[in-house]
C-alpha cells in the first residue's frame, strides 16, 4: 500500500495515510491559554472545584490542567509536565503533554499563563468569624483549679488539636479559650473532635462527663445543634492522699470513676469508686511528701530521722521487705507517719 500523502510504500495507519503523515497533522491535546487558580492567603490552600485542598502548587496546577485540557483518548500513558516562571505577578508556564500512540512517543507543548487569585477559603472565613460547633467545659468538683492544673488542661487540649491538624484534619481550630475562676471553656470548630477530647480528658483526669445540645438554627432544612461537653474533674488528683474506711490511701492512677490506690499501712493495692472519696477527707498531694533518713530497721519496724530537726521516730514497716535506700519518702497524715512507695 502507498500513503496518499507522502507516496511511500508501507502500512497505512488511517484515512489512507501512513502513521508519520497522520502524526504530522493531528493535534492530540488542546487547552486554554489562561488558567486561574484560587489560593487562600491565610492558609495557602487551593480551591479545587468546590473544595479547598492543601497540597503543593505543582500538584494543584496539574489537577487544573487535567480538568481544563482535552487530551485525546488515543494517547496512552499520558504524562503532564510543567515549567513555570513568574513574571509581572503571573506565571508563564510551558505545559508538556506526552503519551504513546502505539510505539510512537508524542509530546505536545502549550504555553499557559496562570493567574493566582486570592480568596479566603471557607474554613479561614469561619475561623475569622468566630465559628464554633462545640464547647468543652472543664470544671472542678467542689474546689478551684491550681494554675498548674489549668496549664495542664490547656496544653492537653491544644496538643490534641495540633496533632489532629498535623494529621490533615481540615477545618479544625480552637476559636476561643475562656479562662474563668471556675474552669476553662474551649470553643472548637468540630464537634466530633470536641467530643473525643472531652472523653480523653475524663479518661486522664477522672470525673464526670455530660453533654447537652442547643439548637442554633437551620441549615438545608435540618436543625443545627451546638454541643456542650462538660467534664467535671473530681476533687482528688492523681498522687493525692486521703482517708477512707479508717485507712490512709494514696491515689496512683485514675480512669473515669475508677481510682487505683495504695493502702499506706500495708502497701496493698485497692480500687475504689471515685464518688466515695469525700473532698473533706483529702489531705493533699505530693507537696506533703518529706524525705527522711533511715537510721535502722528490723523485720517489722524502721527508725527514721528527720534531716531538718534531727529527731528520730520509729514506725511499722508496710511490708517486711528490707528498705534498701538511705533516704525514704514519708507523709504525715492525721499525726500518723507513713512510708510512701516510689
Ligand atoms: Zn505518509
Ligand atoms: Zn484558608
Amino acid at each position: 500500500m502507498f500513503c496518499v500523502e507522502c507516496g511511500k510504500e508501507g502500512p497505512i495507519f488511517r484515512n489512507g495515510v501512513c502513521l508519520s503523515c497522520y502524526l504530522k497533522h493531528t493535534q492530540f491535546s488542546k487547552g486554554p491559554a489562561i488558567l486561574d487558580i484560587t489560593c487562600c492567603p491565610r492558609c495557602s490552600s487551593y480551591k479545587n472545584k468546590n473544595t479547598w485542598i492543601h497540597e503543593p502548587f505543582h500538584d494543584i496546577l496539574k489537577r487544573h490542567i487535567k480538568d481544563a485540557f482535552s487530551i485525546s483518548p488515543e494517547l496512552k500513558n499520558v504524562e503532564i509536565r510543567t515549567k513555570c516562571n513568574e513574571q509581572n505577578r503571573v506565571l508563564l508556564c510551558t505545559v508538556s503533554i506526552s503519551g504513546f500512540l502505539q510505539e510512537y512517543q508524542i509530546t505536545e507543548q502549550h504555553s499557559l499563563t496562570v493567574r493566582i487569585r486570592h480568596n479566603t477559603c471557607n474554613i479561614c472565613s469561619r475561623e475569622a468569624g468566630g465559628y464554633y460547633e462545640a464547647i468543652i467545659q472543664i470544671r472542678a468538683e467542689k474546689r478551684a483549679f491550681t494554675d498548674e492544673e489549668l496549664q495542664t488542661f490547656r496544653s492537653t487540649v491544644e496538643n490534641i488539636v495540633e496533632q489532629n491538624q498535623k494529621d490533615g484534619k481540615r477545618g479544625l481550630f480552637i476559636t476561643d479559650i475562656d479562662v474563668k475562676r471556675e474552669g476553662l471553656d474551649f470553643f472548637l470548630s468540630k464537634k466530633t473532635t470536641a467530643f473525643s477530647i472531652a472523653k480523653k480528658l475524663q479518661e486522664q483526669f477522672g470525673g464526670n462527663f455530660k453533654q447537652s445540645a442547643s439548637m442554633v438554627g437551620m441549615k438545608d432544612s435540618r436543625e443545627v445543634y451546638r454541643m456542650t461537653y462538660l467534664v467535671r474533674i473530681p476533687a482528688y488528683r492523681n498522687g493525692d492522699f486521703f482517708s477512707y474506711d479508717d485507712s490512709f490511701l494514696m491515689i496512683v492512677s485514675l480512669h473515669e470513676h475508677k481510682v487505683r490506690c495504695i493502702d499506706l499501712s500495708t502497701w496493698t493495692k485497692r480500687v475504689i469508686d471515685g464518688n466515695e472519696i469525700l473532698p473533706s477527707k483529702i489531705f493533699g498531694g505530693k507537696e506533703l511528701i518529706r524525705e527522711m533518713i533511715v537510721v535502722s530497721q528490723s523485720k517489722n519496724e524502721i527508725q527514721l530521722m528527720d534531716p531538718k530537726i534531727y529527731t528520730t521516730v520509729e514506725i511499722r514497716k508496710p511490708t517486711s521487705t528490707p528498705v534498701n535506700t538511705q533516704i525514704v519518702k514519708t507523709v504525715r497524715l492525721d499525726d500518723f507517719l507513713f512510708l510512701v512507695p516510689e
